[in-house]
């Protein structure tokens, strides 16, 4: 451990979320193994709105274990906002597998709480999004971000309920804010993280009753069954 590498941990506490190795975001090895695998992710079982009439394809930028679990953990919860960029990068590749050349796209976040805005100090998802629309900008994407979707009623904390308590806690709770933005772009739902797909499913239920029926859903990490099942 180099000299400078613990004097940073010592005034700033800063930690690689994935190996505990002193350092302001990720270590070269975890930054590594959190590189973009994108992959199609049906949750299972699969909300019917994200089936009919036409399906809207969920890609993630990776699976929501190990060195990625950990960063988005810290990112979201402990706001260590430095790992924005390279789980934007995560975003990116799975967005962009939605984007059509010569097309426009706009990615369209999940809607941030009030509470989640206050208790993090920051729309995290809504970052997110912007910093992964500027990746696919720079390699010739036509895409930018839209806050077309808000809360219409508060609702409880996802965390900790399962499939069926998620899709009616959020059942009716986002209402189009504008749509403005989204006339003659292809309409591309983002969040950070996909488990259940309740919370994209009333996004897409939202875009498409307003006309505007996304063509994919892309999230930085999808996470595998097995792991929601056993928590
Ligand atoms: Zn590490």
């Amino acid at each position: 451990m180099g000299v400078f590498a613990s004097a940073a941990d010592l005034i700033l506490g800063a930690s690689c979320p994935g190996c505990g190795q002193p350092a302001l975001t990720l270590c070269r090895a975890c930054g590594l193994a959190m590189r973009p695998d994108p992959y199609v992710a049906w949750p299972t079982p699969t909300p019917p709105l994200l089936q009919k009439p036409r399906p809207v394809v969920p890609v993630a930028g990776g699976a929501n274990v190990g060195v990625l679990r950990a960063a988005l953990i810290v990112w979201k919860e402990h706001g260590r906002f430095g790992l924005t960029v390279p789980l934007s990068h995560l975003l990116a590749a799975a967005a962009g597998h939605h984007v059509e050349p010569g097309r426009p796209a706009v990615l369209v976040p999940v809607p941030t709480s009030r509470r989640s805005k206050r208790e993090r100090g920051a729309d995290v998802v809504d970052e997110l999004a912007r910093a992964s629309a500027r990746l696919l900008r720079r390699v010739g994407g036509d895409v930018c971000v839209a806050q077309a979707l808000a809360y219409s009623r508060s609702t409880h904390d996802q965390a900790g309920l399962d499939a069926e308590h998620r899709a009616a806690n959020l059942r009716g709770a986002f209402q189009l804010r504008s749509a403005g933005a989204l006339a003659g772009c292809d309409v591309i739902v983002v969040d950070d993280i996909l488990t259940t797909g309740s919370t994209v499913a009333e996004a897409v239920r939202v875009l498409s009753a307003a006309g505007h029926r996304p063509v994919g859903i892309a999230v930085a990490a999808a996470t595998p069954r097995m792991t929601v099942d056993m928590r």
